[in-house]
């Protein structure tokens, strides 16, 4: 146990090193030897001065989340940081790596704090819909003020060793040997004689908070939180530190804590983040990987060009083939202009943007590709097109390479056997834009070989993307539900219900926005042409595009966009021609419960469906897709997590009543989903 956290004292400066591999997380074996070492300590007259610092990687990355939702053994967090408050020695946190969460909580207990220059900082308490519950809310503050900490609190996103400096958040950033550097910086405090203030006793940055300002920052956030409760009660607590003397501004943060961790919300964000972390495991831990260098593209239009750069933003050199020289220039010149946009925007410096177009190869000839390692297609959805790029692909590429499709909705087995090496082809389907979208379903197809499959998993982390292993099916897991959730969308406007009605349902339900706000963004051509090809019609949106109305893009679609605004207007004209196509059909009010039923529970349906023919390994991988790659708000955990806290037996039961009303096979329930409703498991029978 005592192994979790050692004491050295040299020259009067005691090292507790903690020790708790892999990024030394609070846990309880942490804590308990830690309260013991600073007891002690405080009380050393060998001790002069304490630096806190961890082996290993990184600082203290975080509570121990396993922890979560068990009852918490002391000594806990708050009683460690209470304890560093009561020690008149100058105590200093050396930081390497990360100190997020806990980990920066028990540091601002500490008078100083000392990071190397690598070191990155933050409270990501947010993201599993908590807030920092160890004092981080009343402390930050009064160290950075009060604008900055609500603005790391609430994004929960962490910020540099040199922002941290700016900001006061650090004392000093150091290059090199950060131990012995934080050794010499202790030496040299305890020298001083201080005396040294806690932070807790600190007003002088928030002595000048101007409320209104900061009232005014919080209300544009809680605007963005989209019926998220945790950033609410993050600005609360910042609030509280400005307004309450601090042990009552403590005690307030820790009613909102626990308020917040019982709670469905977090418990929802706690699933995805454990979902996400399962999902990224494929069979065949130990299996070889295959070597992955170069990346190949083909195809440089929206997703080719996306996929590209995904690729160059890991590090990867990347070859982009296209069918002539214009359209290679017209795809590079867009990628130039994207990059160009993130450095106007400051995310990007002008020498990485260099450095990752460097990384960049055109080519219009499939002899380009032979020296890559991976070649993913990204041509147009049509399946004559893509077997045509993989016979040619098969003919060029290297033995071993592994050939991908991004396909939305095509076989890729058929794809596979228009090659002579089906076990090294998989579908890799991107969700668009492809730089910045972060999920990546991995489409096993019968014949694909698991080493190829596991290599292309850990490329994914790689470059950032979130990847799901999913089945063969028309859509994938993603946008065969989709087509599931929209089947209704229609028939909802035919039997009274507007645009506008259904997209506040799905905005009130907390998604970013509604089925025909989104039609609009995306262009209703698109799946006008889908239709056609497909020989399926859809009444009122295939008039919409036979009157040019494809969204946006022309200013009209469901919605009316005046002066190039992207903000929908609610159009007479469509909802006459609704009920102009709606012969026979009396109209009648439909409300928000009727909308969720016939679009949602649907969803969830087809999700049991995926599960049962085993296209899902998992329901938590379903919600993975969901919550990253279609906007389902994080605060509900994805749809079959949901589905538990909607009550499984309602949304069985109402699906029969519909399926009764309407006889279509959408609303049937699917067996894995009465399962559920009886065992409070997803399982495939
Ligand atoms: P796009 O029309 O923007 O780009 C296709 C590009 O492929 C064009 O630049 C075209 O010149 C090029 N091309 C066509 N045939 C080629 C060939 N034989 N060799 C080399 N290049 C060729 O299309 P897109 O939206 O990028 O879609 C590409 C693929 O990605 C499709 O299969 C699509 O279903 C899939 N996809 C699209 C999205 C999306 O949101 N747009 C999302 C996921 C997947």
């Amino acid at each position: 146990m005592s192994s979790s956290v050692s004491v050295a004292i040299e020259k009067g400066v005691a090292v507790v090193t903690i020790d708790n591999p892999p990024v030394n997380a609070l846990s309880f074996h942490v804590r308990k030897p830690l309260y013991e070492a600073l007891t002690a300590l405080r009380d050393d007259p060998a001790a002069k001065a304490i630096v806190i610092a961890c082996a290993g990687r990184t600082f203290i990355a975080g509570a121990d989340i396993t922890e979560f939702g068990k009852p918490i053994e002391q000594p806990e967090l708050r009683a460690i940081v209470a304890l560093l408050e009561t020690i008149a020695k100058p105590t200093i946190a050396a930081i390497h790596g990360t100190a997020l969460g806990g980990g920066l909580e028990l540091a601002l207990g500490c008078h100083f704090r000392v990071v190397d220059q690598g070191a990155k900082l933050g409270l990501p308490e947010v993201k599993l819909g908590l807030l920092p519950g160890g004092g981080g809310t009343v402390r930050l503050p009064r160290l950075v003020g009060a604008a900055k900490a609500l603005g790391m609190i609430v994004s929960g996103t962490p910020i540099s060793a040199g922002e941290a400096k700016a900001a006061g958040l650090v004392d000093a950033v150091f290059d090199g040997d950060l131990l012995a550097q934080a050794v010499r910086f202790a030496s040299e405090m305890a020298a001083g004689g201080g005396p040294f203030v806690p932070v807790r006793d600190r007003n002088d940055r928030l002595a000048g908070t101007d409320l209104a300002a900061f009232d005014a920052q919080a209300a544009e956030l809680a605007k963005k939180a989209r019926g998220l409760e945790a950033p609410l009660a993050c600005a609360e607590a910042v609030r509280n530190a400005i307004t309450l003397p601090f042990d009552e501004a403590l005690a307030a943060e820790r009613q909102l804590f626990v308020k917040l961790v019982s709670g469905d919300q977090s418990r929802a964000q706690r699933h995805l983040f454990f979902a996400e972390r399962e999902a990224a495991k494929v069979p065949g831990k130990d299996l070889q990987r295959r070597v992955i260098e170069r990346v190949g593209i083909i195809g440089a239009g929206t997703m080719g060009g996306g996929i590209a750069m995904a690729f160059a933003n890991g590090g990867f050199p990347v070859t982009l083939l296209e069918t002539g020289e214009e359209a290679l220039q017209r795809g590079l010149a867009m990628i130039e202009k994207n990059y160009a946009v993130s450095v106007s925007r400051g995310s990007l410096t002008d020498e990485a943007k260099r450095q990752r177009l460097g990384l960049f190869k055109g080519g219009t000839d499939y002899t380009d590709l032979a020296d890559c390692d991976l070649i993913i297609e990204a041509v147009f959805e049509d399946m004559a097109v893509k077997k045509e790029v993989f016979g040619r692909l098969d003919a060029v590429a290297r033995p071993g390479a592994i050939l991908a499709t991004n396909t939305s909705y095509l076989d890729v087995n058929e794809i596979a056997a228009s090659t002579s090496r089906p076990q090294d082809v998989l579908g890799m389907h991107f969700f668009s834009p492809a730089n910045v979208m972060k999920l990546l379903e991995i489409v096993r197809a019968d014949k694909t070989a698991p080493d190829a499959l596991a290599t292309v998993a850990d490329l994914a982390r790689r470059i950032g993307k979130v990847a799901v292993a999913v089945g063969v099916c028309h859509g994938f897991v993603g946008n065969r539900m989709l087509s599931a959730r929209g089947a209704e969308n229609e028939a909802l406007l035919l039997e009274g219900a507007t645009p506008s009605q259904v997209d506040k349902a799905f905005t009130d339900f907390g998604w970013p926005m509604g089925p025909f706000q989104m039609g609009d963004l995306a262009g209703l051509d698109i799946g006008w042409r889908n239709r056609k090809a497909r020989g399926q019609t859809a009444v009122i949106a295939d008039t919409l595009c036979e009157q040019g109305r494809f969204g946006q893009k022309t200013g009209r679609g469901w919605y009316r966009y005046e002066g190039g605004s992207r903000e929908p207007v609610a159009d007479p004209e469509v909802e006459a021609l609704i009920r102009a196509k709606a012969t026979g059909i009396a109209p009648r009010a439909i409300d928000a419960e009727e909308i969720i039923e016939r679009t949602l529970y649907p969803l969830v349906n087809e999700g049991a469906k995926i599960l049962e023919e085993g296209i899902a390994a998992r329901a938590s991988d379903i919600d993975v897709v969901w919550a990253n790659g279609y906007g389902f708000p994080v605060g509900k955990g994805g749809p079959m997590f949901w589905a538990g806290l909607e009550g499984a037996a309602r949304i069985v039961e109402r699906l029969g009543y519909w399926h009764r009303q309407t006889g279509r096979a959408i609303f049937e329930p699917a067996p894995v989903l009465r399962r559920f409703a009886e065992t409070g498991r997803w399982e495939a029978l």
